[in-house]
């Protein structure tokens, strides 16, 4: 892979299938999928360095302060940040990177790098958001509610995203989310050096 990779940061409600969608994106060998660190309590199928690097509230401050993370957000009442080192070397490296991140993150990400493309993924109505995510079974109630309520106020940010995916289902957004890739390769803005060979 000769091309600098295209960074790709997907959004979305919790529950929307972010997690799902990724999962099947990355059997692509031509994908890389950072995994961030988080302060939340593992789910119980969740293992660290695989979903995410679970740490305390010290060493996730201790990242900050030691410039290791690229961007970091706190979402309902837990820390969450991408680790800069990995996603700018895969990026080098020729790999699409996918940073699954929620709405702060993601504008600062787009400030860092205006070519990242940033795509909202969304179910198809509120009540399957509902559905799926007391469905997951992972969350209390009250932090299911806590979720649906950030949901709202995350929605608000979708004209600050380049698309938006419908999650009605796996393999058609999964397929949209590629498609948006394979164009976003042949950008203008990706030409400007190859150009000047043929002049
Ligand atoms: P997120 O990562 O956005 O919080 P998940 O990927 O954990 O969401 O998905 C939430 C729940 O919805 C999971 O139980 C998952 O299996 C289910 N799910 C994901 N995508 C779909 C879909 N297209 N149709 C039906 N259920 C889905
Ligand atoms: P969850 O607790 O469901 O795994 O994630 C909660 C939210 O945090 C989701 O919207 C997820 O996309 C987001 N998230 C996960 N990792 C990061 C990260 O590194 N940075 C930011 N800003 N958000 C993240």
């Amino acid at each position: 892979m000769e091309d600098k990779g295209i960074l790709i940061v997907i959004s979305g409600p919790s529950g929307a299938g972010k997690g799902t969608v990724v999962e099947e994106i990355k059997k692509d060998r031509t994908y890389a999928l950072s995994i961030s660190a988080t302060t939340r309590q593992p789910r119980s199928y969740e293992k660290d360095g695989e979903h995410y690097f679970f740490k305390s509230v010290y060493e996730f401050k201790n990242m900050i302060g030691g410039g290791k993370l690229l961007e970091w957000a706190e979402f309902c009442g837990n820390y969450y940040g991408t680790p800069r080192d990995y996603v700018v070397g895969k990026l080098e490296e020729g790999y699409n990177v996918i940073l699954e991140i929620e709405v702060q993150g993601a504008l600062q990400v787009k400030k860092i790098y205006p070519e990242a493309v940033l795509v909202f993924l969304i179910p198809p109505n509120r009540e399957e958001l509902k559905n799926r995510l007391s469905g997951r079974g992972t969350e209390d109630m009250e932090t299911i509610e806590k979720r649906l309520k950030r949901a709202s106020e995350e929605i608000e940010l979708i004209p600050e995203y380049d698309y938006v995916v419908v999650n009605d289902e796996v393999e058609l957004a999964v397929k949209r989310i590629k498609e948006i890739v394979d164009v976003s390769k042949m950008a203008s803005a990706r030409y400007v050096d190859k150009i000047r060979d043929f002049k």
